[in-house]
């Protein structure tokens, strides 16, 4: 993993005009920075070596879009995406937006785990400046990449919302968005549902928060639970050891006993269908929940939620419901969670109907 970090000031600007928004580009590697030996390859290049530099150089139009100055955080594959990285960024971040000089914020990053990292900072950022990821499907050096023209609609956005200081119809205090394929996503509901396809972000079930097209950005919904400045969560160097499980037909109680006899504080479970979960899993965590470790049921079926008390009797084995997180934001949650004290399920819960 190469983690380099170098950056540049605002007013340095890619020759922008000095009335533009100041928008900060973190870059932190993914495909959108990456690689192939010939242009037709879109699957075996190397994530995360082109630098941010020439990634802002290969779209020369955001020069009427905002004064960007560039960072570069790290230089990673998102599936190798690490917790002390995610502390960097998220104090970086705090850090640029604390300050006069900074209008906003456009993280560039990998697809993999781009849902989770979102929605960490959806719960971390403390300010209602704009902080929007973006990634690609295809590498820089494709045919017909996608990164180019999603970073130009990342910074769009980010400067349109900085331009605003009203919620509606602007987008204003919607916490982190995702600009991924024309369409404005929140951080909380965005997910990848496909592993090649271009458009390989979706808000299921309750859709995209908005679009940006040829410069235009509009907002269609606005989001409703908890984030940024309303959030009780902040980001710290210390992160709880919580893992996933999945039931399955078949599976063994020996995962989740090996995470207990690891000393996991929490595990979250990637149920069937409404978070059901299979007997010989269910027994093991209903041990685990009675040593005190914090169980958090979700599903494997990608959209829908988990009702309480539904497919587990949770109030009788001292289990949590998911709600409609999935299980890798789930887990974010309860690392938060577990990392601000909250340990018992009661009160899990409560953030989990919150959050
Ligand atoms: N493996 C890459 C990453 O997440 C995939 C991508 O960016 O599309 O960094």
């Amino acid at each position: 993993m190469n983690t380099s970090t170098s950056s540049s000031p605002i007013s340095s600007g890619h020759g922008a005009t000095p009335s533009l928004p100041r928008i900060a580009v973190l870059a932190t590697g993914g495909t959108i920075a990456g690689a192939a030996a010939d242009a037709t390859n879109t699957s075996g290049y190397q994530a995360g070596v082109v630098g941010v530099d020439q990634l802002l150089a290969a779209v020369p139009a955001l020069s009427t879009v905002a004064r960007i100055a560039p960072e570069q955080i790290a230089s990673v594959d998102s599936k190798d995406m690490t917790l002390p990285l995610w502390t960097t960024l998220a104090q970086r971040i705090n850090t640029l937006l604390a300050s006069d000089a900074v209008d906003g914020v456009v993280v560039t990053h990998g697809t993999d785990t781009l849902e989770e990292t979102a929605y960490l900072l959806h719960l971390t950022v403390k300010s209602d400046k704009p902080v929007v990821l973006t990634a690609a499907m295809r590498p820089a050096s494709a045919l017909s990449a996608d990164g180019p023209l999603n970073l130009l609609n990342a910074v769009t956005v980010a400067a349109h919302v900085a331009g605003h200081a009203e919620a509606h119809p602007a987008g204003r205090g919607q916490g982190v968005l995702v600009a991924f394929n024309n369409r404005i996503h929140s951080a909380r509901d965005v997910v990848k549902t496909s592993t090649y396809a271009v458009d390989a972000f979706q808000s299921p079930e309750i859709g995209a928060l908005g679009w940006v097209q040829d410069g235009r950005v509009e907002f269609q919904r606005g989001v409703v639970r908890a984030h940024t400045l309303a959030s009780e969560f902040a980001i710290g160097a210390q992160w709880p050891h919580v893992e996933i499980v999945a039931s399955y037909a078949g599976v063994s109680r020996i995962a989740v006993d090996a995470l207990v006899a690891a000393g996991v504080r929490g595990i979250v479970v990637a149920g069937t269908g409404n978070g059901s979960i299979h007997q010989a899993l269910q027994q093991a965590l209903a041990e685990a929940a009675s040593r005190g470790i914090a169980v958090v049921r979700s599903s494997r079926v990608g959209s829908g939620h988990v009702m309480r008390n539904g497919a587990a009797a949770d109030d009788a084995l001292g289990f949590v419901s998911a709600g409609s997180l999935n299980p890798y934001k789930a887990r974010v949650l309860l690392m938060l969670a577990l990392a601000a004290g909250v340990t018992e399920a009661v009160a899990l819960q409560k953030v989990f109907d919150t959050y």
